[in-house]
């Protein structure tokens, strides 16, 4: 069953396209966070970033990276937050990779990206040593 995202691209919902490619489009969220809250998508189906091939994930950034001025100066924002729930556990509902572009204001009241952590673990040098090495060795 294709995602909603898909029926987007398929014209069988409507959205608010911002940008459009081969590869990839952008469109208002339905819920937005804040005026021009735009999410970026690849078109192909694909549940999460670890699933986009190395050639779509140049075309999403590059999408991303196009998009992010855009947004902001068409909403006149004084910055914005770029980001990805990756995986249903990190609070990805719809499961169509998707990059979100929130546009922020000087006193929105909202916070920095490191306001989504629960419990902050305490982690040794030795506990971090090994974590960084791992990541390391599967990069
Ligand atoms: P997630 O929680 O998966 O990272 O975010 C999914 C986003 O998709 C939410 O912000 C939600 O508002 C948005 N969304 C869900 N359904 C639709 C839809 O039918 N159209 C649009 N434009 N956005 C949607």
């Amino acid at each position: 069953m294709s995602t909603i995202f898909s029926q987007i691209i398929e014209g069988e919902i409507p959205a608010r396209i911002v940008y459009e490619d081969e590869t990839t489009i952008a469109f208002l969220d339905a819920n937005p966070l804040a005026p021009g809250h735009t999410l970026v998508i690849p078109k192909a189906e694909y549940e999460r970033l670890n699933d986009v091939p190395d050639d779509v994930a140049t075309d999403l950034y590059a999408t991303i990276h196009q998009l992010v001025p855009a947004v902001e100066d068409a909403v006149d924002a004084d910055a914005t937050t770029v980001a990805f729930n990756n995986g249903e556990e990190a609070g990805q509902e719809v499961p169509h990779v998707h990059c979100h572009i929130v546009p922020r204001f000087e006193g929105d009241g909202g916070g920095p990206i490191h306001g989504i952590a629960g419990d902050v673990p305490d982690l040794a040098d030795d506990e971090l040593d090994d974590i960084a090495a791992d990541i390391e060795s599967r990069a």
